[in-house]
């Protein structure tokens, strides 16, 4: 692009027509800067008023407040289209709806005249992660282009696209990180860490949550915007790390979870290889596909269940708003690719030297516009390849059974409960027997949960409910396997603990209409209620673990009553009014020494190492009681010289890897931490877990990982060395005692069947 061009291009955008003769502010008339600027941060208090202002001055331009963030704050919506579509857009959702729904639908000349009537919904959601500060940003200057301009490109979008925007799916966070930044650019201190997490509850795992919905943030998206228009398309805008590819763009690496439709997983592809191609066609460097991101796990991806093509785009970080110098021999392998060569995937190497907030910025803007392009000239592919996929769900995949049926009378009914909710709140549709019924010999009772698998989103169901064998992936063939990316399982029977039973054939019952979402079904033991209940602080540390947070959802949550211990709390004495004292999965080393002086402001800086951990030995020897949980158990077996060792801690990741599986636990009966439970659970075993080597007198073991081959669903290598050792350990210590978790009893909220060991352990 020359640029006279460019200063055209400027000035069109300067001086377009607006509504009531208002004109439409720009980002810089607004914010006082221009968006993308080094060392700028806009909060979130001046984006929502930025886009009241869009919505009042283009005709463009709606917003929505879905309601409240965790902390409160107003959680955002835009809806972005031509004021002709804006005009129609109830009309525009009902032609969405059926063909979400081709059960609606009376014949082919429907479906023709509502693929001609129809438009692509995209959703662009922004900013789940905080310190990923581009993408939030980036937003207000994609709305003001989309709100403004007269191009025949954009106005192709506005013509043939509704665009949901959804600035931030992290507004707590934006503006602890923008308040954080902001008070410290300029000093010492510029670009560093926010000493808490940045969601609330769950930190950076907020973009994990997309099965157990557990978030008020996931909740809102998924109930206000993703079933509410249920889109062709979502694009989640993030940053990685500094040192790879300047972008990333789908094609998925190997595997794709094999409940996705190949339809979906052919339009992921070409839509992430388009975003690449015209980046690449632009002159901008590094862009890669394929590498890195697979697409196994469902509580990344709700859309690849929803008829959505998800596509994620990551973008190399800077020092948050703070510009770097990326060394060039910094660059170098990544899964898939090499950052330092030119590959069919990463055509364009980029080459090293100063990043910044402006280079990601104007990577995500071109990659919006780019997925907003495709999904405008190509209108009729997405609304038909949409209607097809769900066409193929509703009419069932031969691959599923017939129907799932979660029996009525089983002991869990809290985790059925969890489990119905997940399904409903993902618009499964869910019914309830209005009698007994057999099916090949098994009695089920009268109120039993039968899911049909003729519906459209049976793809959720089936994912959720059956074993997940993940394929056996190789280097090469007979080499070393290839590491997952991330988790491996996600079965709800075994995580919540309920059967689950698919079935073929027909039922010979009536069925009821589909049940609504259920509330949460939280129910405290006994001996944590009344007067009696032991008082139970939780360590959190200023380097605070997302495990952490996830406890304090699950406690409150159950309204289990808890109070929160920094540094000083435990230096200063407060020990003395608790019973026992809850170390969620942190290292030693994080603990002792938590962030070094100089690295965030010194009030941050330090742990309990001294004064600290006497305070904790002491508080045990006195009569305390103190949980750990995977690493943190290192921390208590140093300072009570426990004569423990981790098995796997020698075991090279070629040999040992289990980077996210449900294995089968033995429970000793003896022990008080199995009260009320059955000998053999299912638990949750990932990277950061352990099993036990114990020599030790003092230390009894109150479980096992299950002998044998002791999986259960997802992927285990090496699983010989962990079978049968201790995963649970106690000891008596002084006056007190500490119980010992080698694995999360509580992953990601993930994993109720644990929680009663957890609950048992708190005395
Ligand atoms: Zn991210």
């Amino acid at each position: 692009m020359n640029r006279r061009y460019v200063v055209a291009l400027v000035a069109a955008l300067l001086i377009a027509p607006s509504l009531h003769g208002q004109s439409i502010p720009t980002p810089r008339e607004h914010f006082g800067f221009d968006i993308g600027e080094h060392r700028k941060l806009a909060d979130w208090d001046a984006m929502t008023s930025y886009f009241e202002r869009l919505a009042q001055t283009s005709d463009r331009v709606m917003v929505d407040t879905l309601g409240p963030t965790t902390v409160g704050r107003p959680f955002v919506m835009l809806t972005v289209t031509s004021p002709d579509n804006h005009a129609r857009l109830g009309e525009l959702r009902d032609i969405q709806m059926k063909l979400a729904d081709p059960r609606l639908l009376s014949g082919e000349a429907e479906l023709d005249r509502l693929l001609d009537e129809g438009k692509t919904i995209v959703l662009i959601t922004q900013g789940i992660h905080a310190t990923e500060v581009g993408a939030s940003q980036m937003s207000a200057s994609l709305a003001y282009d989309l709100a403004s301009s007269d191009s025949e490109r954009i106005l192709e979008i506005l013509d043939n696209v509704v665009l949901l925007q959804i600035p931030s799916l992290n507004p707590d966070g934006l503006q602890w990180v923008a308040d954080w930044y902001m008070s410290h650019v300029g000093t010492e201190f510029e670009g560093s860490p926010l000493p808490w997490l940045y969601q609330y509850y769950v930190g950076h795992d907020n973009n994990r949550d997309w099965y157990a919905f557990t978030q008020d943030e996931t909740i809102l998206t998924v109930q206000k915007a993703q079933n509410l228009w249920h889109p062709q398309i979502v694009h989640d805008v993030h940053q990685m790390g500094s040192d790879g590819a300047r972008i990333f763009f789908p094609p998925y690496i190997e595997p794709w979870e094999p409940n996705i439709d190949p339809a979906l997983t052919a339009a992921v592809s070409q839509l992430g290889t388009y975003m690449a191609a015209e980046l690449t066609s632009q002159g901008k460097k590094g862009v890669v596909v394929n590498a890195q991101y697979d697409a196994f796990t469902p509580a990344r991806a709700y859309m690849h269940y929803h008829g959505a093509a998800r596509i994620l785009s990551e973008t190399a970080s800077a020092s948050m708003a703070s510009p770097i110098i990326v060394a060039p021999e910094s660059l170098g392998p990544g899964r898939n690719f090499d950052a330092s060569q030119r590959s069919w995937n990463f055509p364009d190497p980029w080459e090293g030297g100063p990043w910044g907030l402006p280079d990601i910025v104007a990577y995500q803007k071109a990659g919006a516009l780019a997925l907003l392009t495709n999904a405008a000239k190509n209108r009729r592919y997405w609304l038909e390849n949409f209607y097809r996929i769900n066409e193929r769900a509703v009419n069932k995949w031969d691959e599923w059974p017939d129907a799932w049926i979660i029996s009525e009378g089983q002991d869990n009914e809290p985790g059925i409960t969890y489990a119905i909710r997940a399904l409903t709140m993902a618009d499964v549709e869910v019914r309830r027997s209005n009698d007994a019924f057999t099916v090949d010999g098994v009695t089920f009772p009268e109120g039993s949960y039968v899911i049909p698998m003729n519906q459209p989103y049976a793809s959720f169901a089936n994912t959720m409910l059956e074993v997940q064998y993940y394929p056996d992936l190789r280097e090469y063939p007979g080499g070393p396997p290839l590491r997952p990316y991330d988790v491996t399982g996600h079965t709800l029977g075994y995580l919540l603990d309920f059967d689950a039973v698919a079935v073929d054939g027909e039922l010979n019952v009536e069925l009821s209409e589909p049940v609504g979402v259920p509330e949460f079904d939280f129910r405290l033991p006994e001996h944590l209620t009344g007067v009696e209940a032991p008082r139970v602080a939780m360590y959190k540390a200023w380097q605070e673990p997302m495990s952490e947070g996830w406890q304090r959802w699950v406690f409150d949550e159950h309204g289990l009553g808890y109070d929160t211990l920094h540094n000083a709390d435990i230096e200063g004495g407060a020990l003395a009014d608790y019973d026992v004292l809850i170390f969620q999965a942190q290292s030693a080393r994080s603990i002792l020494d938590g962030f070094r002086l100089g690295e965030v402001p010194p009030e941050y800086a330090g742990g309990l190492a001294g004064v600290g951990a006497q305070a904790v030995q002491r508080f045990v020897k006195e009569g305390g009681r103190v949980v750990a949980i995977e690493e943190a158990t290192d921390f208590v077996r140093d300072l009570f010289d426990l004569g423990i060792s981790n098995v796997t801690e020698q075991l090279s990741n070629t040999d040992f890897y289990i980077p996210g599986s449900i294995l089968r636990l033995e429970l000793d009966a003896s022990s008080e931490i199995s009260e009320g439970m059955r000998d053999e659970i299912a638990a949750w075993y990932w990277r950061s877990s352990m099993a036990y080597d114990v020599s030790d007198a003092r230390v009894r073991v109150a479980a096992r990982y299950g002998s044998g081959d002791p999986l259960l669903s997802g992927w285990v290598l090496g699983g010989e060395y962990i079978a049968g050792k201790p995963a649970i350990l106690e000891a008596d210590i002084g006056e007190g005692s500490v119980v010992l978790f080698g694995f999360q009893p509580n992953y990601r909220a993930q994993t109720m069947a644990t929680w009663p060991l957890l609950f048992n352990s708190i005395r």
